[in-house]
């Protein structure tokens, strides 16, 4: 079974933009990934793996690095199989092959090669204009830094593009009650701060910044420059309270259902799991081992008490029953369920774990 063990607390030394929204909202979040190296405690959605192939693959066209079909084809399969090679380092081959466990793989695979069409058919751009793809920026105090995909600069114009292989607007509610589509606060933010690490570095803030989708839309944030320094010293701000609460042994979560679903140090965190004690709205269940039984399709089942409630967890592979059945009044947490239609019943799923 899983453990956890000790966590031993490290300061954050720098943060990303890309990773700032997500420390803003669960700060503990941030130092329990420092403190596992980054290295995530439960798998992610196959999808979220696929993510990463998409977007080097963005990258490597925006950089000219791929450009004909042939190219295409080449690296796009070696991309899976390196993401591939190390889910199975990591005890994830229950997801591979990606192709027959991600949704719209093909289809996803088809939005991407319009990009190096496209790219190949634009007409030559203006002789002024200089495309940096990839480029890293920092603040001059190094606390913040990360790398932008495309800065072009035409002149005196200056856009920054960020390229994003999932949905980059969502649905909001105006004040009369009707919906609209707006782009996520997380990338507006991420873009300003982008915006302003690029000041710092060259005195100048661009003239647009831009987020392009899968299917090549592009859409324009907004931002005046006291955004972008107040977003800036607010990330500052942020990082020096959480390292703050590593000295003084005082830490801060915020186990919200959006914070948690996809946190993946979840298993880790003593927040989390105290709220899993009361709140049954999660895919993930913790309490102690009551009974287990196994069934003659070799499925198991295990019978948790959490408080006054029982709790049932169907579906579990035959290899599992000895090592629960040793953890009989133990207590455990199972994550990645689904929820079944009976209350308090759920099923494992292909990325369910068990920590002890
Ligand atoms: S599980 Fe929730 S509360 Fe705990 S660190 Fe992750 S996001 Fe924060």
């Amino acid at each position: 079974m899983n453990q956890v063990g000790k966590i031993e607390f490290k300061k954050i030394n720098r943060i990303s933009p890309s990773q700032y929204y997500s420390m803003k909202n669960c700060a503990y979040k941030s130092l329990l990934a420092e403190a596992f190296g980054k290295k995530p405690l439960l798998p992610v959605s196959p999808n979220a793996y696929f993510g990463t192939v998409l977007h080097k693959m963005l990258e490597l066209i925006s950089k000219g690095a791929v450009r004909s079909e042939d190219d295409f084809n080449k690296m796009f399969d070696e991309q899976v199989k390196t993401v591939e090679e190390n889910l199975q380092i990591q005890g994830y081959d229950f997801i591979i092959p990606l192709q027959m466990n991600v949704k719209d793989f093909g289809m996803k695979k088809i939005l991407l090669k319009k990009h190096l069409r496209a790219l190949s058919e634009q007409p030559p751009k203006a002789s002024s204009a200089k495309y940096y793809p990839e480029k890293w920026f920092e603040s001059k105090d190094k606390l913040i830094a990360g790398k932008i995909d495309l800065v072009i600069e035409t002149g005196a114009e200056v856009e920054i593009i960020d390229f994003k292989t999932g949905a980059i607007t969502q649905d909001v509610l105006d004040d009369t009650g009707e919906t609209f589509s707006e782009v996520k606060q997380e990338y507006k933010e991420q873009l300003k701060l982008y915006a302003y690490l690029y000041f710092e570095n060259t005195d100048n803030y661009p003239t647009l910044l831009s987020l392009v989708d899968l299917a090549k839309q592009k859409f324009s944030v907004s931002f005046s420059q006291s955004e972008c320094n107040s977003i800036y010293d607010e990330a500052k701000q942020l990082l020096y309270s959480t390292n703050e609460s590593i000295t003084k042994g005082t830490f801060f979560a915020n186990p919200t259902e959006a914070n948690c679903k996809y946190c993946l140090y979840r298993p880790a965190c003593s927040f989390f799991l105290k709220q899993l004690e009361t709140d049954y709205s999660f895919n993930d269940v913790s309490g102690s081992v009551k009974n287990v039984v196994k069934y003659q399709n070799g499925n198991v089942s295990v019978f948790l008490q959490s408080g006054e409630k029982q709790i049932t967890v169907t579906s579990l592979s035959s290899d599992k029953y000895d090592e629960l059945n040793e953890s009989r009044s133990k207590q455990i947490s199972i994550y990645n369920l689904r929820k079944e239609v009976s209350e308090f019943v759920f099923a494992a799923t292909k990325t369910t774990m068990i920590y002890e």
